[in-house]
């Protein structure tokens, strides 16, 4: 098995400053001592698996470090962005689980900014102890690219609305308790307008989740039908019909998430470990030319990459939704997610022939991989997984037209 990431896969120069320094440190200093070890390196394809993510979620929360990028006042650590980016970055390092990103980054900080006092009561300690997991349930099938369209409605009965549709592509659904979905409230007037947002528990009678294929092979995406589910209009994020402002800064909050910088630094680590074992022709592959520069240009642009991630997060942390904050986020969605497919085009060719396999997601039965490092068996389903990567959080094509109206004004 191939030794884990060197501290020094860190990339990011906390050595100048004393204080990240020392909080590296400390932050080190807990992984070794509360990550435990049948917790490190677990499969995970953006979200860890459910279990594992609860485990995790709870040894945070217990530090005080549930929430790392949210403000002391919401129950976060308070942290600044460099400091939530070496957290990030020591995680990758010792191979702790994800968080649940999408109750951390997307739903979180819009009930911490919209949400009634009774709402963030009701929900923000669930997300901080890993009691309660979360999926978006946005897009339709007639409803993607242009999410104004969306049919499902919501009928207001007295005290609950009557929610009747169908959402499609819902990541982790199979695994979430609750889902936050976009609904229509009214019908006339423009189309922007009559748009709410909802929280649903997923046990709600009248909620089906079926399992979508895709080809990664394992079980990622579903489709969510609702059929006369009663929600209570309490659980509405908001005024009815102003839900589309809502889901704008939700989506704004997407775009970081979806860099997934910890995966990106995964990979180039996982390339230099394969560089460094695998030969070709009697030679290594960090010895061959065309190899070495491959690498060195991918990991040239991934730190691009993270400093646009460190400015997107400085601009939400300050609550910038401007039109510049606008088009940096769909820059770094457009750049990250276009490293993710050539970091992991990358890696299926350093793998050879192991490239072309595909391994079991839950680590289970024989392992035809053994002689290679731990992280192989999943690198085919990674590179399939990441396909999406340009169509999920809003296509490549939409990333343009936003940046091409914000900036340009056309
Ligand atoms: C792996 C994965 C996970 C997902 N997870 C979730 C989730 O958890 N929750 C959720 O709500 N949704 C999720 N989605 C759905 C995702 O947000 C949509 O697939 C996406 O917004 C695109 O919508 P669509 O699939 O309907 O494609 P369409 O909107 O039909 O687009 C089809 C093609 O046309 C292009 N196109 C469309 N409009 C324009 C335009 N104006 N200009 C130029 N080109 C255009 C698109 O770029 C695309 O190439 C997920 C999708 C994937 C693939």
């Amino acid at each position: 098995m191939a030794s884990r990431p060197a501290p020094e896969a860190a990339s990011l120069d906390s050595t100048a400053d004393a204080d990240l320094s020392a909080f590296r440190e400390e932050v080190r200093s807990f992984l070794r001592e509360r990550l435990p070890a049948d917790l490190a390196y677990r499969p995970r394809m953006m979200m860890s698996l459910r279990e594992d993510i609860v485990r995790w979620q709870r040894i945070l929360a217990e530090r005080g470090w549930g929430a790392p990028s949210w403000a002391r006042d919401h129950g976060g650590a308070g942290w600044t962005t460099q400091q939530c980016l070496i957290f990030e970055e020591e995680c990758v390092a010792a191979g702790t689980p994800t968080q649940d990103i999408v109750g951390q980054k997307l739903l979180g900080p819009v009930i911490n900014q919209f949400g009634s006092a009774e709402q963030r009561a009701e929900h923000i300690a669930p997300i901080l102890n890993g009691d309660r997991i979360w999926c978006q349930g946005f897009s339709e099938p007639e409803a993607g690219s242009d999410l104004a369209s969306i049919r499902t409605r919501a009928e207001r009965d007295g005290n609950v609305y009557i929610v009747n549709g169908h959402k499609a592509l819902v990541s982790h659904a199979h695994q979430a308790d609750w889902i936050f979905l976009l609904v229509r409230t009214h019908g006339d007037g423009h189309r922007h307008d009559g748009i709410s947002l909802l929280l649903a528990d997923l046990r709600s009678p009248g909620i089906t989740v079926r399992p979508v294929p895709s080809l990664a092979g394992f079980h990622h995406l579903n489709e969510v039908i609702l059929d006369n589910v009663r929600v209570p209009a309490g659980n509405r994020i908001g005024e009815e019909n102003a839900g589309w402002a809502i889901a704008r800064v939700l989506l704004d909050g997407e775009h970081a998430a979806t860099a997934d910088l910890p995966a990106l630094r995964a990979y180039i680590w996982q390339l230099k470990e394969l560089g460094g074992s695998e030969k070709v022709g009697g030679r290594l592959l960090i010895e061959q030319h065309a190899f070495a520069v491959r690498l060195a240009r991918l990991e040239a642009e991934l730190e691009a990459v993270a400093m646009m991630v460190a400015r997107v997060a400085a601009l939400e942390q300050a609550q910038d939704h401007g039109r510049a904050a606008r088009a940096l986020g769909s820059m770094l969605k457009l750049r990250s997610t276009d490293l993710q497919q050539r970091l992991t085009e990358f890696l299926v060719e350093a793998l050879g022939d192991y490239g072309a396999v595909r391994g079991a997601f839950d680590n289970a039965g024989e392992d035809p991989f053994a002689p290679l490092p731990y992280f192989a068996k999943n690198i085919a389903s990674e590179m399939f997984f990441r396909r999406g990567a340009t169509i999920y959080g809003g296509s490549s094509e939409i990333q343009r037209v936003i940046i091409a109206k914000t900036l340009f004004n056309l």
